[in-house]
């Protein structure tokens, strides 16, 4: 029942804590908030030991909670996720901003009570209470960690002190037995099956582990990922260090040699390549080209994992096969288009649709219900923010492994572009595309990070809408409006569907020109860039008028 109060360190109990936590962040010197904070205790439903108490600023959103839930405690493979606060249920969605965008004073009073459920499967329920207020706001961010459950105590069945490890033995039973660092080697001297015990109500659960470093983001100053799960621990496991670990996310291509690659590709080509080829084709005539160049990608990965990595040729696909590849590599891709983790699953499935209908698949329902049943958990985690997180740091490191000049920019600059090249959804061949691509990057005085590359990608398609007009007034305007959404502090272009973003750019661009007027039944121009971009027009036209509040003072931004 006791924790630890994460600002000085005492003990507390749930008794305790309010007045402790009131007391200690009023000495804290944290910055006092426009409005009080919440104190929000989180609690298992069903194992009160494990606790929690967050102080979490008044405007803070419910996606942060669902975020600092998820890396604290509960986070396994990308699961949905839901709040329930008084009879309204707000779900994790698929695009960043959805239901759970709601903040915090919006929904909560002094003393209000609500649910929490992660993983709708093997489901994880947590209580959540508003036990106080503080006139502070949390140093960083819209969330703090302030109280933490200490671990539970847990007796070593050799020596009876607190055990470290789990040792898992699926003959006994799930629960598995308990050992401290002394005792685990003769109980399990490879360390084969151990596990640390993790301190969160979904200890045991489906894939979870502790992860200390996503944990430590929400604690207060002055802690380390070591104080959480001590390093000495996870080196008895042999678990590899963060670094370690970032090299296992990378796509199993990376791993492998070019001829490695090629080979597995062979395989694809030589046994069911023309089918794939008359695919390609179907896509191009019915979505156009950017569509038909995601669509190689995205199959001929599929395929080649399959056949080279899975050895399993499409006479041998499941269900359960064609799932791991989506979910455990296709989901790695480290980038894409924006429009990518929507489509990927659609793609494969018309893609199997077609192999069926050439007489080459006989169980094409079957894998396209696996491959549909897995699209939420794929799509949540091929969006997942740590992902792109990560990104230029990795470009980064690989970079230096592969012994590029990376204070060069010409050469750090080209290597980027072939990574991109050789791991996204972009169109792989087409070079004058990748020239244009280098030359705008280059032309331009701050290069280099991957915001950037997204502007210009967004500007990109902006182009190849407009070779359709008649002069270059509009592409003009639109090379404004990413210049000026680029220079906005808040980089509202780094967020969001970059496709909606070129659309709604073009559509404002149209707009203002002139050329898009209210019309019963719309304007044609109208439809024609939803058509283009096949982004409905009431998105376009939301997206349009967020885009106001990023522009310096237009005329005639009135509607
Ligand atoms: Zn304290
Ligand atoms: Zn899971
Ligand atoms: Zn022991």
């Amino acid at each position: 029942m006791s924790g630890t109060c994460l600002l000085c360190r005492a003990p507390v109990t749930r008794r305790t804590v309010q007045r402790h936590a009131e007391g200690c962040l009023r000495s804290s010197g944290w910055p006092v908030g426009k409005k009080p904070s919440f104190l929000i205790r989180v609690q298992d439903r069903y194992n009160k030991s494990y606790w929690l108490v967050v102080l979490a600023r008044h405007d803070a959103r419910l996606s942060d909670l669902d975020c600092l839930i998820r890396d604290v405690w509960v986070e396994c493979c990308g699961h949905l996720s839901a709040f329930t606060i008084g009879g309204e249920t707000y779900t994790s969605g698929d695009d960043i901003g959805d239901d759970m965008a709601v903040p915090l004073d919006r929904l909560l009073l002094p003393g209000s009570s609500f649910d929490y459920e992660y993983d709708f499967g093997t489901t994880t329920e947590l209580e959540l209470k508003v036990i106080g207020a503080a006139p502070v706001a949390p140093p960083e961010g819209p969330l703090c960690l302030i109280v933490r459950n200490d671990p539970l105590p847990i007796a070593c069945e050799t020596c009876g002190n607190r055990a470290d490890f789990r040792l898992l033995d699926y003959s006994k039973g799930a629960s598995g037995s308990f050992f401290c660092r002394e005792c685990i080697t003769s109980a399990d001297p490879d360390l084969e099956s151990a596990e640390i015990i993790e301190n969160s109500p979904r200890s045991g659960v489906c894939g979870y582990a502790e992860d200390p470093v996503a944990a430590i983001r929400w604690y207060p100053p002055g802690w380390s990922a070591e104080d959480i799960v001590p390093e000495d621990l996870q080196e008895m496991l042999g678990i590899a260090s963060q670094s370690d670990l970032e090299d296992d996310l990378l796509p199993a291509e990376d791993q492998m040699s070019d001829a490695e690659v090629r080979s597995m590709m062979d395989a694809v080509d030589s046994d069911i390549g023309e089918e794939v080829a008359r695919f390609i084709g179907e896509e191009q005539a019915a979505h156009g080209e950017i569509f038909a160049s995601m669509a190689e990608e995205t199959v001929l990965s599929f395929c080649t994992f399959l056949y080279g990595l899975y050895r399993r040729d499409i006479r041998k696909w499941d269900a359960p096969v064609v799932r791991r590849c989506l979910l455990e590599e296709m989901v790695q891709n480290p980038i894409f288009p924006d429009e990518w983790p929507k489509n990927a699953v659609p793609i494969l499935c018309r893609f199997l649709a077609h192999m069926s209908a050439a007489g080459r698949l006989q169980n094409a329902a079957e894998l396209i219900g696996a491959l549909k049943g897995a699209e939420p958990v794929f799509r949540k985690a091929a969006t997942s923010p740590e992902k792109y997180h990560d990104l230029s740091r990795r470009l980064l490191e690989r970079a230096r492994d592969e012994g590029v000049d990376v204070k060069d920019r010409n050469s750090m600059l080209d290597f980027i572009l072939r990574e991109v090249t050789a791991m996204a959804g972009m169109d792989p061949d087409a070079e004058e595309y990748l020239g244009e691509l280098k030359e705008m990057v280059l032309g331009n005085a701050a290069v280099l990070d991957i915001e950037h590359l997204r502007a210009e990608m967004i500007l990109l398609r902006c182009e190849e809408f407009c070779s359709r007009l008649e002069d270059d007034t509009i592409l003009d305007w639109c090379a404004a409006l990413v210049k000026d959404l680029t220079a906005h502090p808040a980089p509202p272009l780094s967020r969001g569907d970059g496709v909606l973003w070129s659309a709604a750019i073009v559509y404002a661009a149209c707009r203002d020109a002139g050329l898009i007027r209210r019309a019963r039944g719309g304007s044609p121009l109208a439809q024609e860039i939803s058509t283009f971009f096949d982004v409905r027009l009431s998105s376009i036209r939301n997206k349009v008028s967020g885009l106001k509040q990023y522009l310096p003072d237009t005329p005639g931004e009135d509607d």
